[in-house]
């Protein structure tokens, strides 16, 4: 692997702004900004295929499209490959997951490129009891069943039940076909779930599995959307999950191992960083895009960015009404991780799973993210919706102290020293501005139906949010690549 692309999983974006939070990772050097991009001339390209994007879709469809041939050229703003699949080393040097953490065993295609490209996978650990506090009081449970009383638990599980029974009528490539989907995308997922369910503590337990999921509070996602999403995944229980679901398993080494060794095998000549591409203009039978430092003339290009990223760039000529306007109505979630190592996962001696959910913020949920040989114990807790966008202009200091102070009264008086806290926040990132994934407003998907996937002209459109199958996941993301690659194969 080149010495650039190894090197940029151990930087960090310059922060977006005086005293603003990007990541706090001590020690670590800051990249160059998009203020000071390369001055000198730009490198001219001309390929078959310019890819936008060095995430999970675009490296996908430039390595489908050149084991077929095909020439490829991706072109990528940050200063490192992975985009949502982020991994940066603790002080210690054990890997830690800014972005994309966990893969699940019906998660058969990233699994599948992960064995494929020599990485492994070990068990995230589950064995224990699991934390809930609530109301100020902090309980215990074994397994999925949380400690609710038995009312809101019947009414929790017939409701699971009535979101699944939903989405199986759904089509995942048309969502906005079934008969009652105007309806479903006419509330928000906050309001059915208060029109049928009467216990404030169900309320509570499916607030937080959407925080969990989109990290946005549930007045901010349509029924629908839930709905596309459990059935992109097979069932709410197999997204929530952690034993034989999405929480399953964590890549030894970090996910963003497996990025970078797909830019690897690409080649240096085939990968450029820290190139914002600002303007993809098409004349004739050629498309050029434009990054900073870089000029790739091509026959196709796919724009494998985030919906909310995609009107950021200047297209002439100009994207469609539709595909703009679903862009604009299809805002990131927000989103930061807080993160503790320890000298070891003290928790596990304690007979706890590490895994904590909490209606009181900044951290709602935890897992033991400790690397598969046991040491060191590092903790994870998520900081979601409301809870990011405080979190964001709050000082490391106070960040430090509130997480931690969190994490004791969970886990024991052991969790007030760790030997490091880093934390990140992926709103205040220039080409992310939030995760894990794009959450279409209410009306948007039945009001602009397939518009987000649609190609227009020489342009083809892909990402985690286009994929039918584990959409908003690395899983989802490996899909859309080969979607899209297909899709230009066939067109060119
Ligand atoms: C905090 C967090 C937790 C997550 N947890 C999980 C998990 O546990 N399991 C799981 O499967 N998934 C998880 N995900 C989601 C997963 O990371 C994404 O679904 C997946 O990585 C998306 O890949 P993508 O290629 O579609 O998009 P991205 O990874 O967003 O790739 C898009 C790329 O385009 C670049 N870009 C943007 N604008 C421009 C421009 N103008 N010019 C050039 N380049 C540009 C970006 O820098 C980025 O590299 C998580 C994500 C986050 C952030």
């Amino acid at each position: 692997m080149s010495e650039s692309l190894r090197l940029s999983r151990r930087t960090l974006l310059a922060s977006a702004g005086a005293g603003a939070l990007t990541a706090s990772v001590p020690g670590r050097a800051a990249a160059a900004g998009p203020d000071e991009a390369p001055s000198g001339p730009s490198e001219a390209r001309e390929v078959d295929v310019a890819i936008v994007g060095a995430g999970l879709t675009g490296l996908t469809a430039a390595r489908q499209l050149k084991q077929a041939g095909r020439s490829v050229h991706v072109v990528e703003a940050d200063d490192r490959v992975g985009g949502r699949v982020w991994t940066v080393d603790a002080a210690d040097g054990t890997p830690v997951n800014w972005g994309a953490t966990f893969v699940g065993p019906q998660q058969t295609r990233i699994l599948g490129l992960a064995k494929e490209l020599g990485v492994g996978t070990y068990k995230t650990f589950n064995t224990g009891k699991n934390v809930q506090f609530f109301n100020g009081n902090r309980k215990t449970y074994q397994g999925t069943i949380p400690a609710v009383d038995l009312g809101s638990l019947l009414e929790l599980n017939t409701l699971m039940s009535r979101l699944n029974g939903h989405a199986s009528s759904l089509d995942p490539a048309a969502p906005w076909a079934e008969p009652r989907a105007k309806e479903w995308d006419a509330q928000t997922f906050y309001t059915w779930i208060r029109t049928n369910a009467r216990s404030t503590q169900t309320h509570k337990l499916l607030d937080l599995a959407c925080l969990s999921l989109f990290s946005v509070e549930s007045q901010e996602i349509p029924l629908l959307h839930v709905l596309f999403y459990i059935r992109s995944a097979g069932s709410l229980q197999v997204l929530l999950n952690t034993g034989n679901a999405a929480q399953e398993q964590q890549f030894d080494g970090g996910s963003q191992r497996i990025p970078e060794l797909m830019a690897a095998q690409l080649g240096d000549d085939a990968v450029t960083l820290s190139s914002p591409v600002r303007r993809v203009v098409t004349d004739g039978d050629r498309t050029i895009v434009h990054g900073d430092g870089v000029t790739v003339s091509a026959k196709r290009v796919i724009v494998a960015v985030p919906p909310p990223m995609i009107p950021r760039i200047s297209f002439e000529p100009g994207l469609s009404a539709l595909k703009d306007q679903l862009c604009q109505r299809s805002p990131m979630g927000s989103v930061g991780k807080a993160v503790a190592v320890y000298d070891r996962p003290f928790w596990r001696a304690k007979g706890l799973t590490g895994q904590a959910t909490s209606d009181t913020g900044p951290v709602k949920i935890t897992f033991d993210i400790s690397p598969g040989s046991g040491t060191p114990g590092v903790m994870m807790g998520f900081v979601d919706g409301q809870d990011a966008r405080e979190f964001g202009v709050t000082s490391l200091a106070d960040r430090r102290a509130a997480v931690l102070e969190q994490f004791t009264t969970w886990f024991g008086p052991e969790a007030a020293s760790p030997k490091e806290y880093l934390d990140v926040h992926w709103d205040s990132l220039e080409f992310h501005r939030g995760c894990p994934v794009a959450v279409p407003q209410p009306g948007a998907i039945t009001g602009y139906k397939g518009a987000l996937s649609a190609p227009e002209g020489a342009l083809h459109f892909a990402c985690t949010e286009t994929a039918t199958r584990w959409s908003g996941y690395m899983d989802g993301a490996v899909q859309a690549g080969e979607v899209v690659a297909a899709q230009v194969g066939a067109a060119l």
